[in-house]
């Protein structure tokens, strides 16, 4: 299995690749220059704006009672020989976090079953890393995926400046 870089969803095959890096289709592979610029981000100014955003109000409840990270949940559902699974990620406090991950954990439990072979195979991975996720411990620092949407944060505002809005050019 492999992720999209851009969009992280799980890809059994196809996709495109480009210097190395896999995306799920044209429309995230068209995200490159930016995921390339974002890579040149001094790592100083990234950790300001990360400390800045974990510790700020929660995107989704408005709140202030946690660290704003990225929290992954996971689900599957089949009907006979079509088997669907997906990981969804969304900024937001642990308390989001956790509230998504145990629907997607009945989610999953309730409706992944009813395929042959893939529902019963994925069924049970995909409860066990929404479990998994709900019983995390409180990270002591920002994960490594909430520094990348950080990074793609800044990469847009430095494009959006560098750019005039009428050119199109791929950035090298
Ligand atoms: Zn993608
Ligand atoms: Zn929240």
């Amino acid at each position: 299995m492999h992720e999209c870089h851009n969009c992280s969803k799980t890809m059994l095959f196809g996709g495109r690749t480009i210097e190395g890096y896999r995306y799920c289709g044209n429309a995230c592979a068209s995200r490159h220059p930016l995921l390339r610029s974002a890579e040149r981000i001094p790592a100083n100014v990234l950790q300001q704006h990360v400390e800045h955003w974990r510790n700020g109000p929660c995107p989704r409840c408005k709140q202030q009672q946690g660290p704003i990270d990225v929290y992954a949940h996971h689900r599957v559902h089949s009907f006979i020989l079509m088997t669907q699974w997906s990981t969804k990620k969304h900024i937001c406090c642990r308390r989001c976090g956790r509230r998504e991950q145990i629907k997607s954990a009945l989610y999953s439990a309730s409706l992944g079953w009813w395929g042959i072979p893939w529902g019963l195979l994925a069924t049970p991975i995909q409860v066990t890393r929404n479990v998994a996720g709900i019983f995390q411990r409180e990270p002591m620092r920002a994960s490594a995926d909430f520094e990348q949407v950080v990074r793609m944060q800044l990469a847009q505002q430095i494009q959006q400046a560098e750019q005039p809005a009428a050119s199109f050019s791929a950035q090298r």
